[in-house]
């Protein structure tokens, strides 16, 4: 007996998928189609190759013109950064080519890899800047975690919100009010906005999108676990301190063509970034900083939402035109059920056992994506786009994509070291 004839589900929903890349109208971000069936990131991708990129270098330069220090006493800018993600090609913007003295800052996730510690640390040095890090206390880190685990299926929450709050405190604080992001998620993915708008960061969307409707405040006011000395550390600035100081945060990838793999391969070759080979995608670039990003948190991906990282890679390969749509199909089939790493690392560090986690794990899987047949065994609501559309790829066939594509990796994300995280990393080298 299938799964399909053990009877239907009640609310029959099906998603619309995009005919060039591999998303559904049930992307969390959300997702429109248009008459022609391509979706609304896909449309706004074509813009990378439309607008006058040129022109909009120079209002990118008109925009930071007025925040330029002239003192030297101060720095002209704040750049969040990590040991991984486009933060080496973010500073190079921001140093070499617009000139500006920025202060870095980050946010200690403590699930660091070994080469997320030396890519951060390499970066400092080799753009000589200064650096502010933020440490939140593990005791407060690991009850939040376990609550926001619990409640709504997140490991990641502390991390989300500490990257993106340290820098709006820090603007505050030190009374620099421009704040430098890479690209802006929502318009990278589901083109929730056009690059003409140049939106800037909003309290809101951090709040909706990047910590899933629960700003610091509510978990103090929802969950009776967490008290104000757990939480204070993640709480948004007010918005008269906010205007005060004339914060605002301005994403580049409004003026610059965003291209992340060029751009990865541009700061391994001129400025020594390292890149690592991970078990779930065929991106070697993106979270090598991480334990978790790649592994735990990206099977939560796939049990809430019935997709995982390496989509959003093939995706965003696609568009860039370095993957056919076929060939995305195979490398998602491939990835996306691969074992998930690190998941002791995490266990270890959170006073957890392995049974636990697969509990409250399951209790947040997607009602859309899953259903439960007993106690250990659950079957998707319909077959996966990789699936329907896809037979297994042959290993070769999958190497042969990748050689294709070119994702270099050179190193591991363990350096050689004990595979363990790096609770506070203190330099490379020490
Ligand atoms: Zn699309």
């Amino acid at each position: 007996m299938t799964a399909a004839s053990r009877g239907a589900p009640a609310h029959q929903y099906e998603p619309l998928a995009c005919k060039s890349c591999l998303y559904t109208t049930d992307h969390p971000l959300g997702l429109v189609l248009d008459a022609d069936g391509l979706c609304s990131g896909c449309r706004i991708h074509e813009e990378k190759d439309r607008l006058d990129w040129d022109a909009r270098w120079k209002r990118l330069e008109a925009l930071v013109s007025p925040y330029r220090v002239a003192s030297g006493k101060t720095y002209d800018c704040i750049v969040p950064v990590t040991g991984g993600n486009d933060s080496y090609y973010i500073v190079h913007l921001v140093k070499e080519r617009l000139g500006l003295n920025p202060l870095l800052v980050t946010y200690n996730k403590y699930f660091n890899t070994p080469l997320g510690i030396r890519n951060l640390a390499n970066l400092r040095i080799r753009f000589n800047c200064d650096i502010l890090t933020q440490n939140v206390n593990p005791v407060s880190v690991r009850k939040i975690t376990r609550t926001t685990l619990r409640e709504f299926g997140s490991i990641y929450w502390p991390c989300l919100a500490g990257q993106t709050v340290f820098p709006v405190q820090t603007a505050v604080r030190y009374r620099i009010p421009l704040i430098i992001w890479g690209a802006h998620q929502g318009l990278e993915q589901v083109g929730m906005f056009s690059h003409e708008h140049e939106v800037e960061m909003t309290r809101r969307y951090r709040k909706d999108h990047d910590l899933m409707g629960y700003e610091a405040d509510d978990l103090l006011s929802i969950f009776d676990t967490l008290s104000e000395d757990d939480i204070w550390q993640y709480r948004y600035p007010d918005d008269a301190s906010l205007h005060g100081v004339g914060v605002r945060g301005i994403y580049l990838g409004n003026y610059v063509r965003w291209d992340p793999k060029a751009q990865h391969e541009a700061m391994v070759a001129r400025h020594d970034y390292q890149g690592a080979r991970f078990e779930r995608t065929f991106d070697t670039y993106d979270h090598v900083d991480c334990f978790n990003f790649m592994g735990l948190h990206d099977h939560i991906k796939w049990l809430k939402h019935g997709y995982s990282k390496v989509t959003d890679h093939a995706c965003r390969e696609i568009r860039h035109r370095r993957l056919t749509r076929q060939h995305a199909l195979a490398m998602v089939k491939h990835y996306e059920g691969q074992p998930v790493p690190d998941t002791d690392l995490f266990c270890e560090w959170l006073g957890m056992q392995a049974e636990g986690l697969a509990q409250v794990l399951d209790a947040h899987r997607g009602s859309r994506v899953w259903r439960r047949l007993d106690d250990r065994t659950w079957v998707r609501q319909r077959e996966a786009a990789s699936n329907a559309e896809c037979s297994e790829p042959a290993p070769a066939a999958i190497a042969g994509i990748e050689r294709e594509l070119r994702f270099e990796a050179t190193h591991s994300r363990y350096q050689e070291q004990a595979r363990r995280y790096i609770v506070i990393g203190k330099g490379f080298p020490d």
